[in-house]
């Protein structure tokens, strides 16, 4: 950073004064379309989703060797440098973004930046150390991560505990998708509580625990039994309150727990454990 620029590109201060479309979705795919002149290219105003739908949930990646992270210390950045072209944005740490986020190329490193931007000012920063190897870890408490390198000229590495939503996003609280697709009676019913029971979940404990079915009528019942139950196994949080946790109650009954930072934890399955549950006991009862 030997020659560190104060005032905008030109190319930069054009991107700023031409209006474009804005190139985002809303929550149900619809393209948006309104005029822009922001940088991302995104409104503000829509839902601001790179993609139309939801891409399907892959598999967590096996995760690589331990790696040690020392106390914190300020990265020597200064917020304008994570727009400096003498800074570096890899296409490994845009490809990441793409590949969670979707988007072209360029928008991922204009988002980057922003974001890098906002984790010089705001975020936790710290030394890793894996091996021989030295990186610099930013982290937002929202759930993102960027790394970059030991000299702090290349941005290596992007990670976020979100499965779409951009920090822009989550910032501009535009809610996950998973959450929107539920009815608003559902929603309603939960408004008050501190987690999430999604309808499949509120069907299930109704028919397999209570014995009932779960309706507008019997809804509010439902949602108390269930809450009052999630509190007994409730485990804690994941650090950086992201992933989720497993726990299984005395009847069999195996409670997923989904968490994601700056939303309430969601229990995203409720299963049988093998030989548990009211079908395991019909079949027990058949065979006698
Ligand atoms: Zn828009």
């Amino acid at each position: 950073m030997h020659t560190r620029r104060t005032t905008a590109t030109p190319a930069a201060l054009a991107a700023r004064t031409v209006s474009k479309p804005c190139t985002r979705y809303e929550h149900d795919g619809t393209p948006c379309g309104r005029l822009t002149d922001r940088r991302d290219q995104w409104c503000g105003t829509c839902a601001g989703f790179h993609r139309a739908q939801r891409p399907k949930p892959k598999a967590a990646a096996p995760r690589g060797g331990q790696s040690v992270v020392d106390a914190p210390e300020p990265l020597p950045l200064e917020a304008d440098d994570a727009h400096d072209p003498h800074l570096n944005v890899t296409r490994h740490a845009i490809d990441q973004y793409r590949q969670r986020h979707g988007g072209d190329a360029q928008a991922a490193e204009t988002e980057i930046r922003s974001l890098l931007e906002n984790l010089i000012t705001t975020g936790d920063h710290r030394h890793l150390t894996r091996g021989s190897w030295r990186a610099w870890r930013l982290q937002a408490d929202e759930g993102f991560t960027l790394v970059l390198s030991a000299d702090a000229s290349f941005v290596i590495g992007y990670s976020t505990a979100h499965r779409e939503r951009t920090y822009a996003q989550v910032k501009a609280a535009v809610p996950s998708r998973s959450r929107t697709r539920e009815k608003a009676w559902v929603l309603q019913l939960q408004d008050d509580l501190p987690i999430r029971f999604p309808k499949l979940v509120l069907l299930r404990f109704a028919r397999d625990v209570l014995g009932i079915k779960f309706t507008r009528s019997t809804g509010e019942r439902v949602v108390a039994e269930i809450f009052a139950r999630s509190q007994q196994v409730l485990p804690d949080p994941p650090p950086s309150n992201a992933g989720r946790r497993r726990v299984t109650d005395q009847d069999g009954l195996r409670w997923h727990f989904h968490y994601e930072p700056g939303s309430h934890p969601t229990v995203s399955h409720l299963l049988w454990e093998h030989g548990r549950g009211p079908e395991a006991a019909k079949a027990q009862a058949e065979k006698k």
